[in-house]
């Protein structure tokens, strides 16, 4: 009997849903659902298992870093809602394959993307407003308590936040713009995340501070 995990000599490309939150001062991710096993977890992370004896991911446990194939099978892994984030992950190290998806021991995130809408009003979200428990959700400005601009966000995490809004949403779209959102592309969502046409706007990493001026 062959080993219930693989090794890949490339990483994989996949997607999952999480929240961020703060802890301790760092902008931290963590997972999307609270029934699933794991601590909070960084950009570049490996898994640990919380019972004893064995890596993560176990072959007969539900440890390490969940993910699916792609954005269609993203509803495999829980309900689409305004203040979870689709992750753009790259997993390595062990990675035990299931019919839709993964689980691995190392985890590599390449992008952090919201729907752009507050979780309280619905208006267009345009900063990150923290919770209770030290959840760190879109909201409007109006909204927000303790507000953390996104372009923050993207520095504190080192990866970039992406925020969506609907191609005839005008208002959502200045006010994107306004908060240094850069247009990336226009696309479908999946059939499982209700099909609709949508914007994709991009919050890059401020630039690093030259360390020399002239
Ligand atoms: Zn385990
Ligand atoms: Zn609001």
């Amino acid at each position: 009997m062959g080993l219930p995990w693989d090794v890949y000599a490339t990483p994989i490309a996949a997607r999952k849903l999480a929240r961020l939150g703060i802890e301790h001062g760092e902008v931290v991710l963590r997972p999307a659902f609270y029934r699933q096993l794991g601590a909070s977890y960084g950009v570049v992370s490996r898994a640990t298992c919380p019972l004893e004896g064995h890596d993560a991911p176990g072959a007969e446990c539900s440890c390490g870093f969940y993910a699916v194939a792609d954005e269609t099978q993203l509803w495999r892994l829980g309900a689409d809602e305004p203040e979870l984030a689709v992750l753009d992950v790259e997993l390595a190290g062990r990675i035990i394959e299931h019919d839709h998806g993964y689980r691995a021991s190392d985890q590599t995130v390449r992008s952090v993307r919201f729907h752009g809408v507050c979780v309280r009003c619905g208006r267009q979200a345009d900063v990150f407003g923290q919770r209770r428990f030290g959840g760190l959700v879109p909201a409007c400005r109006r909204c927000a308590r303790r507000a953390l601009e996104p372009a923050a966000v993207a520095d504190a995490l080192g990866v970039p936040v992406e925020l969506t809004t609907e191609p005839d949403n005008l208002v959502s779209q200045r006010v994107i713009e306004t908060n240094g959102g850069v247009f990336v592309e226009e696309f479908t969502a999946p059939p499982g995340l209700g099909s609709k046409r949508g914007l994709r706007y991009r919050i890059a990493l401020e630039p690093a501070t030259p360390a020399h001026r002239a």
